[in-house]
């Protein structure tokens, strides 16, 4: 059985690195840099071990000796970091209206960004419109790739990359991670958007949490949930696709071919349809969000009408799921407060109170969210990297002071070791 024990030797080995290369890159929990021995307490491995895998780390680049910490009797031991940018990580958006790819560093810093319209770019045309972005970006890149990163819209089986269904672009069975590995000769994952934004709020979010659900909206709607500190994709990966559940079976044709889905209801194009129908004539988003802004009462009554269905969804969410930070992303969040309060006030009242009582809705702070969303599966999947998620929320923080600023981030190192590190299986094509 020579073969198992080299594996197991092989995994033990890969295990030890990313836990040695989290724990430099999170720090202490305090935040202060760590030093071998300081990485050898809080991984529980020995010094010996340590000493061999930070040896490697910084042949490979990853790790940095940054000088000498205070000293606590004897010689002051020699400080580790993991360079921002010892890493570049492209990061992919195939979103509605543009396709948007960008260099970023370990820390979910953008450093150059490229966009190319995409509205009308369909199957194949599509395909080529985004290798040409990447290409494009790669050629912008100053420093080492660890990989590409995309965010696609419908179902994504992301062990191989493959976009099982894009009812936008007409994908079928498109084997789109391995077309971009192959193209660019580097680790591509691929995930898809909804779940690649929660990815983003969780990895390099304000407020990290163990669990929590993104939920993105725009053209379409999805919810990517984060569970114990790992993507949950369900058994076939299309957890959070909510956007095509029938709500209202009377209702408008969908995309999709059925009727009353809730993004007949709740997509943005659900809405400046119901507004074109009030007011006579076409409405862009744009225009709308200012009329919402001047306070516009048609416009507000459609916002409030789209957020109440989205409000409805999330209720049967948090009672699957009790999970208590909800962040929603997407185009549509331009209305800002007018649709959260509309969205907070149905999903309190379509949840049981005890469990809507102690969760928290609020808008994602992060731009160009999938970007980076993109960009921290690669980070993840690739080297193991997430900041140790902050406790979850106390119980009596509610829907109504979920704009309250989040608790400082404790970083108290419980549960598993790397929360994302260790679900490596499949993972890059
Ligand atoms: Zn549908």
């Amino acid at each position: 059985m020579e073969p198992l024990s080299k594996a197991t030797l092989r995994e033990t080995r890969e295990h030890n690195e990313r836990l040695v290369l989290a724990t430099i890159y999170d720090g202490a929990p305090d935040g202060t840099p760590v030093s071998r021995a300081d990485a050898a307490r809080l991984t529980g491995l020995t010094r010996t071990t340590v000493s061999a895998v930070v040896d490697m780390l910084l042949a490979a680049g990853l790790v940095r000796e940054i000088g000498r910490g205070p000293s606590t009797g004897g010689k002051a031991p020699i400080q580790l970091a993991v360079p921002d940018a010892s890493r570049v990580l492209i990061g992919v958006d195939l979103g509605d209206r543009e396709f948007t790819a960008a260099a970023v560093n370990l820390r979910g810093e953008i450093l150059h960004r490229a966009e190319v319209p995409s509205e009308d770019a369909d199957g194949a045309e599509a395909v080529e419109l985004a290798l040409g972005l990447i290409a494009q970006i790669l050629g912008a890149v100053d420093g080492r790739v660890l990989g590409i990163g995309i965010g696609a819209p419908g179902l994504v089986d992301t062990t191989d990359g493959t976009v099982v269904q894009s009812v936008k672009r007409s994908w079928r069975e498109l084997p789109l991670g391995a077309i971009v590995a192959a193209r660019f000769g580097l680790p591509v994952y691929v995930a898809n958007d909804s779940q690649a934004a929660a990815l983003a709020e969780h990895v390099f979010g304000a407020a990290r949490a163990q669990n929590l659900i993104g939920i993105k909206v725009g053209e379409g709607i999805g919810a990517g949930i984060v569970l114990n500190g790992a993507l949950f994709q369900g058994d076939g990966f299309g957890a959070g696709e909510i956007g095509h559940t029938v709500v209202d079976p009377m209702g408008d044709r969908c995309r999709c071919g059925r009727t009353g889905c809730l993004e007949t209801l709740a997509s943005v194009p659900a809405l400046l349809g119901r507004l074109q129908a009030e007011l006579g004539r076409p409405i862009s988003l744009g225009e709308a969000v200012m009329a919402a802004e001047r306070g516009d009462p048609t416009v507000l009554a459609a916002v409030s009408e789209a957020g109440r269905h989205l409000g409805q969804a999330v209720a049967g969410l948090i009672g699957a799921l009790h999970v208590r930070r909800i962040v929603l992303a997407g185009p549509m969040a331009a209305f800002g407060e007018p649709w959260l309060a509309a969205v907070r006030t149905a999903a309190q009242a379509g949840a049981l109170a005890s469990l809507a009582g102690d969760t928290t809705i609020e808008l994602g702070g992060i731009d160009h969210i999938v970007v980076l969303g993109a960009s921290a599966l690669l980070m993840t999947r690739e080297l193991g990297l997430s900041l140790r998620p902050i406790h979850p929320p106390r119980r009596g923080s509610s829907l109504e002071r979920g704009l309250e600023p989040a608790a400082p981030p404790s970083r108290a190192r419980t549960g598993t070791p790397v929360p994302l590190g260790a679900q490596r299986g499949g993972g890059g094509v």
